[in-house]
């Protein structure tokens, strides 16, 4: 399919990114409730789960009923985040619009998240990247870390560039820099983008920034600056930060639809069923 760009671009991961780090349990019928409510805002990318170890990451393990049973509507694309060629097939059987890649900035997330070096991570993801090809799935990139790692500190942003242009080579039509921590200062995040900028068009790029110190829309603010025009964000600001109990998570994409359509951007997503979405996702968690 071909996906519509706005003039900001608002990528919802609310149901991967957000609820796999959620404690409790959220049932399927209302992850499917989510999602069809999201489906109905104008919204053009969602990701609906991930195809990931589910004894890793438990709250994700139904991703592929949470695909057979919501309402998939024209001109949105449905995306699953894939780790490996096992999770590829899993994928598959939900013809999913895209598939998410990931991989680290840093060398030793990689070995902790998906232990497997970085090299070892691109092994894994050239084992399925010409099958997604062939069968028509689009690819996009997650670069994880990009500034701060909870094992090495700050990440060089040669490293960040680096990782950037081996996913560019594996045909992902975006790649979203991720704030893996929450931590990147603005000043961090500039240098970042500066040295990845060496190596792609602005056009491909997307930041995905997790609100943990407070510092998402200072960062999200210096990426427009930089020309990007593509964000990461989960609606209610679902997902912790496992390194940071009682943290905020992803950016709320009511924070980040507010604060670009007040610098005049237009988004194509409609606020109010943006908020009845924030509060449906803050009631799952809670009840
Ligand atoms: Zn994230």
């Amino acid at each position: 399919m071909d996906i519509v760009f706005d003039p900001v671009t608002i990528v919802e991961v609310g149901p991967r990114d957000g609820l796999q780090n959620e404690p409790k349990t959220i049932k399927l019928d209302e992850k499917v409730r989510l999602i069809n409510l999201l489906s109905t805002s104008g919204l053009k990318q969602i990701e609906v789960g991930s195809f990931v170890n589910p004894k890793m990451v438990p709250q994700m393990a139904d991703s592929g009923l949470v695909f057979s049973k919501i309402t998939r509507r024209p001109g949105i694309s449905y995306s699953a985040l894939v780790p490996n060629l096992n999770g590829y097939e899993q994928a598959k059987k939900c013809s999913p619009d895209a598939i998410a890649i990931f991989c680290s900035a840093s060398e030793s997330f990689s070995k902790a998240n998906l232990n497997a070096s970085i090299d070892e991570s691109f092994m894994r993801i050239s084992q399925f990247i010409s099958l997604a090809k062939k069968d028509d799935i689009l690819v996009r990139g997650y670069v994880s870390c990009v500034t701060d790692c909870p094992f090495e500190g700050p990440v060089p942003a040669s490293n960040v560039a680096k990782v950037v242009a081996k996913l560019r080579e594996f045909n992902c039509y975006e790649i979203s820099l991720g704030d893996t921590l929450g931590k990147g200062s603005p000043g961090a995040v500039d240098k970042m983008i500066d040295n990845v900028l060496n190596e792609v068009s602005v056009e491909v790029l997307a930041g995905h920034f997790h609100d943990t110190s407070g510092l998402a829309l200072e960062n999200i603010q210096v990426s427009l600056e930089r020309g990007i025009r593509v964000f990461d964000t989960a609606v209610g600001g679902l997902g912790g930060c496992p390194f940071a109990p009682g943290a905020p998570g992803n950016v709320a994409t009511e924070l980040v639809l507010k604060y670009v359509q007040g610098k005049g951007f237009k988004t194509g997503v409609n606020m109010e069923i943006i908020m009845q979405a924030a509060k449906l996702a803050r009631d799952i968690r809670h009840v």
